[in-house]
């Protein structure tokens, strides 16, 4: 099913209030972009850009408007497909109770031990390997990890998910300057052929954007090319 996603993504109109709250966090929201295009979102902090996410994802559904997937609603597409065109580097990581290769093959259920080293060498994490290598176990009575640690194992999981959509929330969040370009280059070069929507607040990585969006207060404020803004 995977194969016949081609990743184009319609936000049509859509809001959104938190339960208990009398305050929309989205306020009537409409993007497109069309399989293969990279799109960044740039806003302050609160003003809504990983609940749109969560929206994308389906976790939850917009009170107003739709949000479509390949011109088909997303309330329509059963999750196990959705999961499979759609990887998520999300603000958060999570890191389970498991080895290291249990935390990785969530991603990749038949990815095999070499190329899950592999890809740990891309991300500078060859030195969890050291001592009991895929093994390792990591969360609670195994290896403390660093929250840098933690966030290029976000960044593993999401180059080991070969899907048509890459949603990214701040993925560099607190690493250095100089691994986030380096993090960034291998995303967007894995991504190439792929949907992108990338949130962030900073530089990096926006001048490969066909589109940067501005957001504030639950709404896109503006829209246009690297140049343009
Ligand atoms: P940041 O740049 O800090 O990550 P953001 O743009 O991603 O911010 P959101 O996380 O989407 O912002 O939050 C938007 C608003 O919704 C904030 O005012 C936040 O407090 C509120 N909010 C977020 N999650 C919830 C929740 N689960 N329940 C209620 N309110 C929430
Ligand atoms: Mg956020």
């Amino acid at each position: 099913h995977q194969a016949n996603v081609s990743g184009n993504i319609d936000i049509d109109g859509i809001s959104y209030t938190y339960y208990g709250s009398d305050q929309p966090v989205l306020k009537s929201i409409s993007l497109s972009i069309k399989a293969g295009e990279k799109v960044a979102l740039l806003g302050r902090t609160g003003c809504g850009k990983s609940t749109l996410l969560q929206l994308l994802t389906r976790n939850w559904d917009p009170q107003q408007g739709q949000i479509s997937l390949d011109g088909v609603a997303l309330p329509k597409w059963q999750e196990a497909s959705l999961r499979k065109a759609i990887t998520v580097v999300s603000q958060r990581v999570d890191v389970f109770n498991g080895s290291l290769r249990e935390n990785l093959l969530l991603a990749k259920p038949d990815g095999s031990d070499s190329e899950l080293e592999q890809v740990l060498q891309q991300v500078g994490l060859n030195s969890l390997l050291e001592g009991k290598g895929l093994d390792t176990w990591l969360g609670e009575g195994g290896r403390q990890i660093s929250g840098g640690e933690r966030r290029r194992i976000g960044i593993a999981r999401a180059l080991l998910h070969d899907a048509p959509i890459l949603l990214m929330d701040e993925p560099t969040e607190g690493l250095d300057r100089r691994t986030e370009q380096q993090i960034i280059d291998l995303l967007l070069e894995h991504a190439k052929d792929k949907t992108v929507l990338f949130i962030t607040h900073r530089l990096v990585g926006l001048n490969a954007m066909d589109q940067i969006c501005l957001m504030d207060e639950g709404s896109i404020t503006e829209q246009g090319t690297h140049e343009s803004l």
